[in-house]
């Protein structure tokens, strides 16, 4: 009957969970995913990507933010955000009470963020053939000409940002420790860490840190909240200078998506539409290695940042957070290395608990580590 199926699968999942050595997380960008993924029993949050909280109503602000000549102009649009901002990290505090949030720092492709170039450049011809005053959309004009990337997902992106646009990773920084003591005076725990995206070199962290130290010391005052600072390793250097910036880091998480991009040179947008087909062909893998990890090669990277990651800081704590956290074959690679969780979407959640519980039994439910 139905009910005695629902009981068995129960008793399967309770069975992986009490074996599984790996924690499982979820992506979540919002409250409703965060509550959805804790009923398929996320234990927390591996990846709130904030970027998506600036799009719709928002976008018009981080225009401003990122193209702004004046410094008056920039602090105007952060004071805007801020508040926003706030509301967001505290929805899933809440949600979250008592288990760990990683919430990433901005990390646009810039592109997704800017008027598209040519639709402004005709925008302006258009009206200055009827004679209108197009001052100010020229200057517009202008700056997005002068930030345009031919290679967006190589360039001015994630840590870069906030080290190019002053104020930007602070502003994130502050609404996320006042969410969090918000959260924590009203009866609940939050559990922020904060983290920061495409690092490449440790004093790309450390410049963030310090600024971030700061403001996190002067919100948490005497509110008992603690914020943990780490960082995505998703840029192949960052993987092979693990050791340095695990000094300036409490937790690695592996971004798989752009690990697998940057160390193969597949772009992750396109997917290789053009010719992977005949790599399946050849054998050169069997599956896209975007959705099920390249052991020999990508995972050569997060064994070796793991490896370098954990002799330079024991406690260094351990997770992934691309897409390859909800692949069944990548659990069980992820448990060899000896991570000490996966995040993955919301509906994947229940499929990585149980990848994760047969990873343990089949290793004996020794550690691998
Ligand atoms: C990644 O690169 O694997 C990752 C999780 O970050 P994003 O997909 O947002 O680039
Ligand atoms: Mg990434």
């Amino acid at each position: 009957s139905d009910d005695a199926l629902v009981r068995a699968v129960h008793r399967i999942m309770t069975h992986a969970d009490g074996r599984r050595r790996l924690a499982v997380r979820t992506n979540a960008d919002t409250g409703a995913d965060a509550a959805r993924a804790r009923r398929f029993g996320a234990e927390g949050i591996g990846l709130c990507r904030t970027e998506h909280m600036f799009l719709g109503d928002r976008r018009e602000l981080v225009e401003r933010l990122i193209l702004a000549r004046v410094d008056d102009d920039r602090a105007a649009a952060l004071a805007a955000l801020l508040p926003l901002q706030r509301a967001d990290f505290e929805e899933i505090f809440r949600e979250m009470a008592g288990l760990p949030v990683t919430v990433r720092l901005i990390d646009p492709p810039l592109h997704e963020f800017l008027p598209p170039l040519e639709q402004l450049a005709v925008d302006v011809a258009v009206a200055q053939e009827r004679g209108e005053d197009v001052a100010k959309e020229e200057a517009l004009l202008a700056a997005v000409r002068r930030m345009h990337e031919e290679n967006p997902m190589l360039g001015l992106r994630g840590v870069r940002l906030g080290l190019v646009i002053p104020g930007l990773f602070a502003m994130q920084v502050r609404a996320i420790t006042e969410a969090a003591v918000a959260v924590t005076r009203a009866g609940s725990v939050a559990r922020p860490e904060i983290m920061v995206p495409l690092v490449g070199a440790v004093q790309e962290l450390e410049t963030v840190r310090a600024e971030a130290e700061k403001i996190i010391a002067e919100v948490v005052g005497e509110s008992g909240v603690e914020v943990l600072i780490g960082t995505m390793i998703e840029v192949p250097r960052a993987a092979l200078t693990a050791g340095q910036i695990a000094e300036a880091a409490e937790f690695f998480s592996f971004g798989t998506n752009d690990l697998t991009q940057m160390g193969w040179g597949f772009s992750r947008d396109d997917v290789e539409g053009a010719f992977f087909w005949r790599y399946l062909e050849l054998g050169i893998f069997g599956i896209s290695p975007f959705e099920s990890i390249d052991a020999d090669g990508v995972g050569r990277l997060v064994r070796i940042a793991a490896e370098e990651g954990r002799a330079a800081r024991p406690e260094l704590k351990l997770g992934v957070c691309g897409e390859h956290g909800g692949d069944p074959d990548s659990v069980h690679f992820f448990h060899r290395v000896g991570l000490d969780y996966i995040s993955c979407s919301p509906f994947r959640v229940p499929v990585a608990r149980l990848e994760a519980g047969r990873a343990a039994v089949q290793t004996n439910g020794s550690d691998s580590r």
